[in-house]
């Protein structure tokens, strides 16, 4: 697999204070103190916390007084304003929770760390796609012996005298383990594979009563033709923020606007598309299941709202050049990938659901049951699920040293 990375550290750092100069430059000075408390954070929240395991009320406290001393009970927005003083450049070094399913308004200021990494490490994109990192992880597992079979749901996670024994597949076979390692939504791992008689931290009540992350409705697309000065990552801004993400996690209503993310990856890898070609996808935040939309009934007339607005800002002519066309809305999220309420990010990063709150990666009510990705610690997107995998990497070793 190979990898394209953008901008990094100082080029993306003096191109940032260039554009922010010109827009608004008393927001200069701001933005650099601003950076420099995103630094903090990062220390403290990614190089301190993200693979390290959270399953012990001591790791907690190690970390407190650095969480109490960086006033983390405060949000991502209002720490973002105590530097930034133009609301339209307030909404733009706020707004990245939501790649990992968070409300800038409610998420812990912890999650500024971004910025921080962003500039560090630059932004990275796998040549061929996503699927290239997973055929990587494939071609890993199957080199080391491990068999994969895919099309294989589990239904049941079994449990013994509160330890795990193994699976039950749909298709009813039993594939015996003392040690099951869980990649599907944790929430959906408790509530739907063990039986809740085994549960007694996560429980029905408490994983119904959790907060999720919003739902996702995706676009992708293949035009003929190409959009050549449509770059790699963009955000076309609807006219409202927080009344908009209100409406999203908290009232849990599809509001008549909309934001979206558009995704142009064939600028960076021309072999995401056909030769001459353009692949897309549109991403727009919507509420979870908790939202009465029959999606559906409501995709398509969503979808055309979708293309009427790119057509409007950034992709003209784009109707009549579209060429192939494919829908992921909640329903999916929920039928297809088994996610709780058909939430994009599975449980939402809130301070009183992260770190040693989120469900642990050695499971609290199973024993010999590990949780990875993006329910368990430390959230969503890929480094910090593979910083998951990195989790229980230490801890399954440990667990086995001390049986034998
Ligand atoms: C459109 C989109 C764009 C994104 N872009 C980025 C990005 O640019 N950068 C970034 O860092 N992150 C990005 N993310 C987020 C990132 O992809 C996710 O956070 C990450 O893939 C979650 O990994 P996971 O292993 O927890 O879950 P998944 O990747 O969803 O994997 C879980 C797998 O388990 C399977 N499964 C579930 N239940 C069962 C069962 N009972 N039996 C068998 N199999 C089951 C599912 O089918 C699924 O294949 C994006 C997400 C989306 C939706």
């Amino acid at each position: 697999m190979t990898t394209a990375g953008f901008l990094t550290t100082a080029a993306t750092s003096s191109r940032n204070l260039e554009q922010i100069k010109s827009y608004c430059a008393e927001d200069v000075d701001g933005y650099k103190a601003y950076l420099e408390a995103s630094e903090k954070r990062y220390k403290v929240g990614f190089e301190g916390l993200v693979d390290k395991p959270f399953d012990s009320l001591m790791a907690l406290f190690r970390f407190l007084p650095e969480l109490i001393k960086l006033r983390s009970d405060r949000s991502v927005y209002r720490l973002v304003s105590r530097y930034i003083r133009d609301p339209q450049l307030r909404m733009t070094m706020s707004f990245h929770p939501l790649l990992i399913g968070g409300n800038p308004f409610s998420v812990t200021s912890v999650y500024t760390l971004i910025s921080y990494l962003e500039q560090r490490w630059g932004v990275w994109s796998a040549m061929g796609g996503t699927g290239s990192i997973v055929k990587g992880m494939a071609g890993l597992i199957e080199g080391q012996g491990g068999k994969i079979e895919c099309n294989a749901e589990v239904e049941e996670i079994l449990v013994e005298n509160g330890n795990a024994k193994g699976v039950r597949l749909r298709d009813g076979r039993v594939l015996h383990s003392d040690l099951v390692v869980s990649n599907a939504d944790a929430a959906w791992t408790y509530r739907h594979l063990i039986d809740a008689r085994h549960r007694k931290r996560w429980t029905d009540r408490k994983i119904e009563r959790s907060h999720y992350s919003n739902g996702l409705f995706v676009w992708y697309f293949g035009t003929k033709g190409q959009y050549e000065d449509v770059p790699h990552h963009s955000v076309i801004l609807g006219p409202r923020y927080r009344g908009l993400l209100d409406d999203i996690f908290k009232r849990k209503v599809l509001a008549d606007d909309f934001s979206l993310y558009l995704h142009r990856p064939t600028e960076t890898d021309p072999s995401m598309a056909p030769e001459g070609c353009d692949a897309f996808y549109a991403l727009a935040p919507v509420p979870h299941l908790d939202a009465d939309v029959d999606w559906t009934e409501y995709a398509e007339t969503f979808r055309q709202r979708i293309c009427q607005r790119l057509e409007d800002t950034m992709l003209p002519g784009l109707s009549d050049r579209i060429v192939t066309s494919r829908l992921l809305t909640p329903q999916d999220f929920q039928d297809r990938l088994c996610s709780f309420k058909g939430a994009g990010f599975s449980f939402e990063p809130r301070i009183t659901q992260s770190a040693w709150f989120r469900p642990h990666n050695r499971s609290e009510d199973v024993k010999g049951l590990y949780l990875v990705g993006a329910g368990t610690h430390p959230g969503a997107g890929m480094p910090a699920v593979i910083s998951s995998a990195k989790v229980i990497d230490q801890l399954i070793p440990a667990a086995v040293a001390q049986h034998a």
